[in-house]
Formats: C-alpha cells, structure tokens, sequence
C-alpha cells in the first residue's frame, strides 16, 4: 500500500458544524439532518443533491439517468468553453472512470484502480492510493486492467480493485480503512466496475466471464466490509443451494433453464454483474444488469440448450435482503457475449393508463434492442432495434427475440451484428427528462462466429468456445487490418422510448466513441475516439462546441459546480477493449497517449500538455523465416492465445507492444523466455507453458515475423 497525502486540506466550513440541508419535497421545504464530516454523504444526501452542484453517484443519481440540473452553461455559451485545469493519470492503459465530486473533492481512479483524490476547482491532487496489484493479474481482465470509478458515503472512498478486493479508504487521507477480498483470486475474476452505495451497504460485482467464472453481485457493508447478502446470477453445477439470496430464484425459475445437474458448464456458467447496478427507490430494490455466458458458446456451455438464466438478464432483487422480485432475459440461451451489464436508467415515462406516468426501466444492451420495462414489476413494455442488425428479427409479444436461425452458428463461420463488443457496450448512456431522449453511444462492429473445433476448458485466457482464427488468412498486408477498421461504424442516437424511434442521430468517423452526459442547459456531451470533446443541441443534435483532448474520449463525462462556476470533466486514454483488440490504426497523437482528467469551464485558457509516449521504431528486429505451414500454424495459435492483447493480425493499437517491432521477436531464445518461461509475468505478461509448446511458441514467432515483413514492404508500417 502506497498512499501520499496532501496535509494541508481543510474541512469544508459547511460541514465544520452540524449542517443541515434543505430539500424540496413536494410543495414544502423539509430540513434533512446531513451526517457530520468529511465527505458526509449517506442516501438521503444523494438523492436529494446529487445532479445538481454535486456528482455522488456514479451516474449522477440514483435513477442513472447522467443527467445535470446544472444550467450555466448552455447553448448561448457552451462555445465558449476552455480548460480549467488537467491532471496526469499517469497510465497509457485504458481508462474509463466517472468521476464522484464530493465538497469540492474529485475523486476519480485510473488503470490498475489507483484513486485519486484532487481538488475539484484547481485539479491540485490531495492524495492518491495505489491499491499495488500483482501485474499478473492483467491476464485475467478481459478488457485492459480499466476501472470506471468510486463511491463516496460515510466519509470513505469504495474501489473495487481489479484483483477482486472491495476497499474502503478514509476519503480525507486515502488511507484504508477495511479491505475484503470478494472473490476466489485461484479464478479469473476481476472487478472493472463502479460499487454503488444505499442504506449503509456498498454494492460490487466483478468480471470474468470470457475466462471461465460464475457471477454474481454482493452487498458489504460500509463500516465493517462484512458481507450483507449474495445473489448469483447462475446456479452452481450441481443445482443445490448456496446458503445465498438467490438460492430461492434458482428454485422458482432458474434452475429449470439449465440441463441436467452435472452436465453442463465447467466454467462457471457466466452472468458476471461488472457494470449496471441501480438503487430504485421507489420500489425499495436493487435493478443490475447481468453478464454474457462462459463459455459463449451454449453448445459447450449447456447442451440442452436452455435459456439459462439469468445471463444476459435485468434482474431486481429487494435491497435490504437481496432477495429475488423480477427478471427479464434479454438473450435466452446467450451464444455470442451479448451482456445486459449496460446502463439501466430509470425514468418516469408517460406510459401509464390514459398517458399516465409510469416509472420505468430503460437499457440499450449489446444486442441491440433498446427496452423498456415496468420499473416495480419488470413487465415488458417495449424494445425496439435501434441500429442495424442480423442476429435477429425482431421481439416477439414478450420481448423474446425472433432469432435468425444462421445465428446459432456452427462450424461455418456466421459473419454476425451486433458482434461481441456490442451494439452498445459500457460507455454511459444519458436520458433527458428535459427532451425525453435516451442518449447511446451507439456502435456497429460485427465479428465472424464459429464454433472451436478444438476447444477444451482451460484456467489461463480466453474459454469462449469461439474459433477467432477462423477466416484469417496466414499473411495478411496491413491493407486488410485498414479494410477491416473500414467496417466499424459508431453514432450519437437519441431515442425517444415513448415514440420508440431514433429523435436524430449523429454518425461519427468511428466505432467506440464515448460515454454521454446530458444537462437542464440543453446540452449533451459526448467524447469521441479520435480526441474530440463534442457538445451537442439535445433537442436536435446539432454540434455546438468541440476541444481536441488528444487522447481517447470514451469515459462518462460529468458536471458540477463550485464558488459559482460550473465545470464539465472527463476522464482520457487509449485502451480498453477496443483498444486492445481492434483499435489499430489510429492517430498515434490518441493512440500512445498518457491518460488525463480535462476539466473545462466557460472562459477557460488552460493547455491539454501532449504527454505521449516515445515512438517505437517500426522495423522487424529479425528476418522473416519458417516455411508458409509453420507461419499458419502459427497464425492459429496467434489467434487463440495473442490476439485479444496484442492486437488482431499482430497488429497492436500501440497500448500494449506491438510484437512486429519487438526486439524480443527478433530473438528466439529471448522470446522463449517471454511466451513459455514467464519471464515477464511482473509486467503482466504471464507464462503461455500450458498451451503452447517450444515448438508452437516458435511458430508464433514465425507468424509475428511474417506479419512485420509483410508491413515492412508496405508503406506506413501501420
Ligand atoms: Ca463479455
């Protein structure tokens, strides 16, 4: 544990005695006691601030919706804004963190989930807690080691560490004040996510469902870490109870959608909760979103073919007992890693009887279908395509899809849409209670299917049951890596969920673009890949205000206000699993650089400083060598054990190194060393001993090598 602390902070006069907040609460003012000290935030104070000066909450308030009261900057002077202030988050992996603003305090975490604590007004930093994970542990994160932020409540800081602890730091010093390990660390689990925190417990999920692992979400609670309640997403191999919440779902529901106790899955089954979990506090309920299935698979997962709940389902359990009350699956029988882990907002929609208003749950999830659902009951209401897609049809009367046959893929690849990263992944959507639009950061990146003939379970890297290789060819110029980026697509949608249709869209250069933040001043802001800050009419979609951040914006921006100046913030990097998997290519201005928090303000005058990291050289460090079968070969075991790290066709986006240019590859002693022997696990880099032999490791090396001649003799070396 390494903390540095900023000595000279000061409480805030407003809390220095016993103060106390004014609510409006119908046509009355009622006076709320606000608990004392620093950072004095319990669940009356966020549902009654949040939104408006402050940003508690990871998705500005309980209802998610990322929408601010804030009015000060508007459409008459949005082009007007600048940079307040920036801070160096110091990582060039993937960063995609909300922050929380508490008393004048930003707290915001980075890759590896460090936090920080930085004054919100000047960026000056106050204290910064790095939670010093064994870097071994990269190999278990799906999609880099990313974090999407803090809760604050209780005068302490919740982070959700990516080697699967809960921490609790004292939000004045950093220091720790509980930490719990919330999952078995002997399996592939991770926490990438926000905690959310309600009536004295903080809720985690974690990830992990490409590798092999069974979800679930936990309730801790805020003073001592003690585990309050369980809820798993899938029932364990053998259908018994777990002693948990949800042993009582699994015996009404779940368990009769999975095959015979025994028969299925030895990986855990899926249903990773790493993204959306909503306090509903109208109906005293916890609404998360639930994870793929592990395998991807269904035939190697369950050979029944069940609808296997409650992966990829929205699912609300009682928050002070964690006890089940709906579900509603979005993708029965999960074959392709559609998650339903995507913001759930929860909005009062004129649905009711007559027009009557109706609260309800909204979610776009990565198969495309943008749902609305009876908040209290989970009935289905409606769901509707919101961009181009083949894997199914349409929605039946329930809301089940009425899938394309050819989308249960065989052995024959399926070139599919959405693909694994989703119509929508975890980028913020926002809704506007002002225009009655839900923002997406909408996205189309299709991915062949096909079924692994070679798959067997394993406990390192990915378990999808999917053969990536498929379709590849073994030379590829990097012609084809251009041609294929040409492909993805993303946009702006603004949906309206009563009409059930796209109010304006806007089409952006690019797949993967940012999270959304909406404001009562008209306005939505969204970060682009390419290193725009974009603001745009909420009514129309027109562009108002743009400010390169020359770096990637793909983070949920947030707003909130200080001594009378209204601030917006985002959270900058590369990487993430876009990045990561199919980010290659871009503008190395964005692609190599270090990440950043960029606070603006109207009038600002501040400077984004280009803190990139030095170029590499882009020459093969070796000739090519090996006959056309061995580079294959090669290629094939690129495909399986490289691609999702280092990028598809040996073509790295430049977060992690590009082994074309490595001087590693270049020598086969050195590169044993790495790829069989581990000796670079301390960087992340662990041992491939259990599935690759010398031999193939070689032909690895042979294939790398190909591929960084191939790109040598053309221009560019990209
Ligand atoms: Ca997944």
């Amino acid at each position: 544990m390494k903390i540095r602390t900023w000595r000279g902070w000061a409480v805030p006069a407003l809390l220095a005695g016993s103060a106390l907040l004014l609510v409006a609460c119908g046509d009355r003012q009622t006076k709320i006691a606000q608990p004392e000290g620093f950072a004095a935030v319990d669940t009356a104070r966020i549902a009654a601030e949040s939104g408006g000066d402050e940003w508690l909450t990871h998705g500005a308030t309980y209802d998610e919706q990322r929408h601010s009261k804030l009015t000060q900057v508007n459409k008459e002077n949005v082009a007007q804004l600048g940079v307040a202030w920036t801070y160096d988050l110091a990582t060039n992996r993937g960063v995609e963190s909300t922050p929380i603003v508490v008393d004048g305090v930003m707290y915001v975490t980075s890759a590896w989930s460090v936090v920080y604590a930085l004054d919100a007004k000047t960026g000056a930093e106050k204290w910064v807690y790095n939670p010093e994970v064994d870097k071994a542990v990269g190999v278990k994160a799906c999609c880099d080691v990313v974090n999407r932020g803090v809760a604050v409540y209780d005068g302490k800081v919740y982070v959700g560490v990516i080697d699967g602890r809960l921490e609790a730091l004292n939000a004045e010093t950093g220091a720790v004040v509980w930490s719990t390990v919330t999952v078995d660390q002997d399996k592939p689990y991770t926490i990438t996510g926000a905690p959310r925190v309600v009536n004295g417990k903080v809720l985690i999920g974690n990830g992990g469902a490409e590798l092999g692992v069974r979800g679930y979400l936990s309730a801790y609670d805020t003073s001592s870490g003690d585990l309050v309640w369980r809820f798993y997403t899938v029932p364990n191999p053998l259908k018994q109870p777990d002693g948990a919440a949800s042993d009582d779902a699994f015996v009404k529901v779940g368990n009769v959608t999975w095959g015979d106790e025994g028969a299925w899955t030895t990986d855990g089954g899926g249903g990773t909760v790493w993204d959306s979990i909503v306090y509903d506090a109208v109906n005293n309920q916890i609404i998360f979103g639930v994870g793929n299935g592990s395998p991807w698979n269904r035939t190697f997962r369950d050979p029944s073919g069940g609808d296997n709940l409650f992966l990829s389902s929205i699912v609300a359990v009682d928050v002070d007992t964690g006890a089940y009350k709906w579900h509603f699956q979005t993708t029965p029988g999960d074959n392709w890693d559609y998650t339903a882990t995507q913001t759930i907002i929860l909005a009062d929609l004129p649905l009711g009887e007559g027009g009557a208003s109706r609260r309800v749950a909204m979610q776009a999830p990565k198969n495309g279908f943008f749902y609305v659902l009876d908040a209290a009951t989970g009935q289905y209401l409606s769901g509707d395509a919101f961009g181009p897609m083949n894997w199914a049809t349409g929605l039946d009367a329930n809301g089940r899809p009425i899938e394309n046959p050819a989308a249960r893929y065989g052995k024959e690849p399926f070139q599919q849409l959405p693909g694994p990263l989703g119509a929508h992944n975890w980028q913020p959507m926002a809704f506007s209670p002002q225009t009655g639009l839900a923002y997406i950061p909408a996205q189309e990146i299709p991915q062949a299917y096909s079924e692994d003939p070679r798959f067997v379970s394993r406990p390192t890297g990915w378990n999808t049951g999917i053969d990536f290789s498929a379709g590849i060819p073994p030379i590829a110029p990097p012609e084809v890596a251009k041609m294929l980026r040409a492909t993805l697509k993303g946009r702006l949608v603004a949906w309206d969920p009563v009409a059930r249709s796209a109010k304006w869209t806007v089409e952006h250069e690019n797949a993967w673009n940012g999270g959304v933040l909406s404001t009562e001043g008209g306005l939505v802001f969204q970060g682009k890949l390419n290193g725009d800050f974009v603001a745009y009419d909420a009514a129309t979609g027109d562009k108002l205000w743009s400010h390169p951040l020359k770096s990637g914006g793909a983070s949920g921006p947030g707003t909130y206000m200080i001594d009378g100046e209204q601030y917006i913030t985002i959270t900058t990097g590369w990487g993430s699993a876009f990045a990561l998997a199919a980010g290659f290519g871009y503008d190395e201005k964005v692609s190599s650089s270090v990440g950043k928090v960029v606070t603006f303000k109207v009038g600002g005058t501040g400077e984004i400083a280009d803190t990139g990291l030095t170029p590499i050289e882009k020459t093969p460090k070796a000739p090519a060598f090996g006959s056309l079968a061995l580079v294959s070969q090669g290629a094939v075991h690129y495909a399986r054990n490289c691609a999702v790290c280092h990028g598809p066709l040996a073509v790295s986006s430049g977060v992690l190194p590009d082994l074309r240019w490595s001087a590693i590859a270049g020598n086969a002693d050195a590169w044993k060393g790495v790829v069989v022997d581990g000796n670079l696990a301390a960087n992340g880099m662990v041992s491939f001993a259990d599935y690759l032999t010398p031999d193939e490791s070689e032909a690895v090396r042979a294939y790398v090598l190909s591929q960084a001649q191939a790109a040598a003799t053309e221009s560019g070396g990209q």
